[in-house]
């Protein structure tokens, strides 16, 4: 029989056996490190910018040089000389002093501040300054973007393009990262054959395997995608052998129910040091859940159904592979988009549904403004056409019946 358990109740139990797991920690070139998670915090080796920038083309000047310049009355300071792009200045500004600069041009000592092209004028060796520059204006100084010694990423971060911009400002090449969690991935079942097969009548292609990998590509993981088992319990025993010696966390897919023909808790169970914990979430699409270990090495075997198995992956596998890789489990926040819903829905209570939408813009039918409608995508839960449709989904939870036409709504996008 199932034993179920409530979505966060299973959540809790997956993340509780991983104890803090990580997997191997690994340099690797910054141009590589997309989506990467730090394995240690980086911090700022030096300066940024490493010297004090104009922001603007015009003049170098000090700034009390130019108080109470005026169009009238304008502030004449000689015109000391001219600064190129990436050299050093010419030199320093004394008192009455300005000089030419560009855009990123590096300030002379000297000079706090630069007035805008649009304000000077050049008369012969004078520059003529028609409004007052405040200290500090239309320059960058020295370490205002990071100072040296700052913390510029802690460790457990992933890494994002503008991140790889800050390394490139540092010079840093290589960083640590945690590895990617391997990952093998099995499809089960007699009727199941390979997505380049012409199915016999009977046959179905195997969906999950690929999408799975593709789900753990985009969980930051590394998939490798192990083939076809058919229902058989040894067989399944020897292939969960083979790549729980090669691989951080096995998924299989299909015979996770309780069928004649549902071999996956026995076969987990009759592993070396294998044990099911769990089987079974309130939840729907993905009720037949097994999480298991063997060996301390996760296994989770999904429902074949693939709209159960993407909704498993989401919420316990992806979960997993984010502690694995150094994140949090869960994200400190998720994308979603707030939608009114398009349409009377009754669930049955007792168990999360979690239902396929497409968004709309447009006011909702029930008058109300909105700036996003979320409809539906109807058809039974093991249809993929409703995840192929579907913009994202929202969860209606387990002590709640129905939901009203017009109630407002998280829609957490695929
Ligand atoms: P099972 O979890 O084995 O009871 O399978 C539930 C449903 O999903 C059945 O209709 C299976 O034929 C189907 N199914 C199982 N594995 C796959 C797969 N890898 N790709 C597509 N459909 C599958
Ligand atoms: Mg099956």
């Amino acid at each position: 029989m199932l034993t179920v358990l409530t979505v966060k109740e299973a959540q809790e139990r997956i993340i509780a056996s991983l104890n803090d797991t990580r997997t191997e920690k690994e340099n690797i070139p910054v141009t590589d490190s997309l989506g990467r998670v730090t394995a240690r915090e980086i911090v700022a080796t030096e300066a940024v910018p490493p010297f004090a920038r104009a922001t603007m083309d015009g003049f170098a000047v000090r700034s009390s040089d130019t108080f109470g310049a005026s169009e009238s009355i304008p502030s004449l300071l000689t015109l000391k000389g001219h600064i190129l792009m990436g050299k050093e200045p010419p030199g320093s500004l004394g008192t009455g002093e300005a000089m030419s600069i560009p855009t990123g041009g590096m300030l002379p000592p000297g000079s706090d501040s630069v007035v805008m092209l649009e304000y000077c004028e050049v008369l012969g060796n004078q520059v003529a300054v028609y409004r007052p520059a405040a200290p500090l204006e239309n320059i960058v100084r020295e370490g205002e973007d990071f100072q040296e010694g700052s913390l510029v990423l802690p460790a457990g971060h992933m890494i994002r393009f503008q991140d790889i911009g800050i390394l490139s400002a540092l010079g840093i090449m290589e960083l640590e990262v945690y590895a990617r969690p391997r990952v093998g991935i099995f499809s089960t079942g007699d009727e199941i054959v390979s997505p380049s097969e012409q199915p016999k009548p009977g046959q179905i292609r195997d969906i999950n395997g690929f999408a799975l990998s593709a789900q753990v590509l985009e969980s930051g993981g590394e998939p490798q995608y192990c083939g076809i088992i058919a229902d058989e319990k040894e067989g399944l025993k020897r292939g969960l052998l083979t790549s729980l010696e090669r691989y951080d966390i096995v998924l299989i897919s299909g015979g996770s129910s309780v069928g004649a023909r549902d071999v996956a808790v026995e076969a987990i169970n009759e592993l070396p040091g294998g044990e099911v914990l769990f089987h079974g979430v309130s939840m729907k699409p993905g009720k037949p859940f097994i999480f298991g270990l063997s060996g301390g090495k996760p296994i989770f075997g999904l429902s074949g159904n693939p709209v159960s198995a993407m909704f498993s992956f989401i919420l316990f596998v992806r979960p997993a592979l984010r502690l694995m890789q150094g994140l949090s489990a869960f994200p400190a926040f998720s994308p979603y988009v707030e939608a009114f819903l398009d349409t009377n829905l009754s669930s049955p209570g007792g168990r999360e549904d979690y239902v396929r939408v497409t968004l709309h813009e447009g006011p909702s039918t029930s008058g109300k403004e909105a700036p996003l409608r979320a409809r539906p995508v109807f058809g039974g839960s093991s249809l993929l056409s409703t995840m192929v449709k579907g913009d994202g989904y929202f969860v209606i939870p387990r002590d709640v019946e129905g939901m009203l036409e017009g109630s407002k709504i998280k829609v957490f996008l695929f």
